[in-house]
């Protein structure tokens, strides 16, 4: 079989929208960055953007949809419902839709399964917790302005705790979670999948300063097929069939991380990155006022 033109390929979502495969990355873009940089992804053919409310770029984000004269149809949306507003979910969304200038986005997810007082936030609701905020994100889908609504951050343990709820209605149609070669989170990939829910990969480069930049086997492999490192983690991510959202705010990388056509890893390429030994994660919890991940994958 011929290797995929992944810039066209999409993942089918259980609500049977498509997510497009590769999508840029905008947490710790800087303010006058961000804008150019979405616009310089939408140019280049991106057609997926992931936010937040958290980043507090969503005004830019928006701006740099506008600069590139893409229509908004043809783009997916991603943002991401805050800690401290999940009692709050109907202001969250407003907030949202009005700093992108949308009247909807494609993807809503919930960022964490922390429902965080605002007032003080080291401290978790006594009376709140994610599985109430999960049955007020189940209500948007009907007004129209939430295409698709999931979560972030989720482990085994979280899941299962939302489908044991009485209150749970719709399966999440992502969880968006850390994976690159020293977070793999095998069962978590294979439990979602029989779940019917997709994996969107976030710090799929490992994130700032990433130590897989150095890594020999990766750039051996690089090397060898005339790639960078960083254009063979991205495939790594696609072919366990994850969505992946590189964030960069330079206009060459940007351009780099999209060029994934054409060409693959073998299976022996890719069992040799799935058997790194190393681990770290990007994203703990330890900043949260409690805990949401119980081990690997849980
Ligand atoms: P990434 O793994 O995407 O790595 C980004 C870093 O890699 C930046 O420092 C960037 O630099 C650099 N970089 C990008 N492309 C290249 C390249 N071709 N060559 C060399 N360096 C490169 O990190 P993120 O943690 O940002 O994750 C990606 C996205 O995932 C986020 O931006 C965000 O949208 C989402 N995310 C979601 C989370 C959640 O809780 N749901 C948590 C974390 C991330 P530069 O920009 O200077 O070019």
């Amino acid at each position: 079989m011929a290797p995929k033109t992944w810039t066209q390929e999409t993942f089918t979502l259980n609500t049977g929208a498509k997510i497009p495969a590769i999508g840029l990355g905008t947490w710790q873009s800087k303010p006058n960055e961000v804008r150019e940089a979405v616009k310089a992804a939408l140019l280049k053919g991106y057609r997926h953007i992931d936010t937040a409310l958290a980043y507090g770029n969503e005004h830019e984000v928006g701006q740099g949809i506008r600069d590139s004269g893409v229509p908004r149809e043809e783009i997916w949306i991603t943002t991401k419902l805050d800690n401290p507003w999940h009692k709050r979910v109907e202001e969250g969304i407003e907030s949202s839709l009005k700093s992108l200038g949308v009247d909807y986005v494609d993807l809503y997810l919930m960022h964490w399964p922390s429902s965080t007082d605002p007032e003080d936030l080291k401290k978790h609701y006594p009376d709140w917790d994610f599985l109430k905020t999960w049955a007020e994100l189940q209500k948007l889908p009907a007004s129209g302005r939430v295409k698709n609504i999931g979560v972030s951050n989720f482990g085994i343990k979280n899941l299962e705790k939302l489908f044991a709820d009485p209150s749970f209605k719709i399966t999440p149609a992502v969880n968006q979670i850390e994976l690159h070669p020293n977070n793999p989170s095998p069962k978590l990939l294979q439990y979602c999948k029989e779940k019917g829910i997709h994996a969107t990969a976030y710090s799929c480069l490992g994130s700032t300063d990433s130590p897989l930049y150095k890594n020999d086997e990766l750039k051996k492999i690089a090397e060898s097929k005339g790639k960078t490192v960083q254009q063979v983690l991205l495939m790594w991510g696609l072919q366990r069939g994850t969505s992946v959202i590189p964030k960069s705010v330079t206009a060459s990388r940007i351009e780099a991380n999209y060029e994934l056509d054409g060409w693959e890893l073998t299976d022996e390429e890719v069992k040799a990155i799935d058997a790194f030994p190393e681990r770290f994660k990007v994203c703990g919890d330890a900043w949260l006022p409690i805990k949401v991940f119980f081990g690997d994958d849980e």
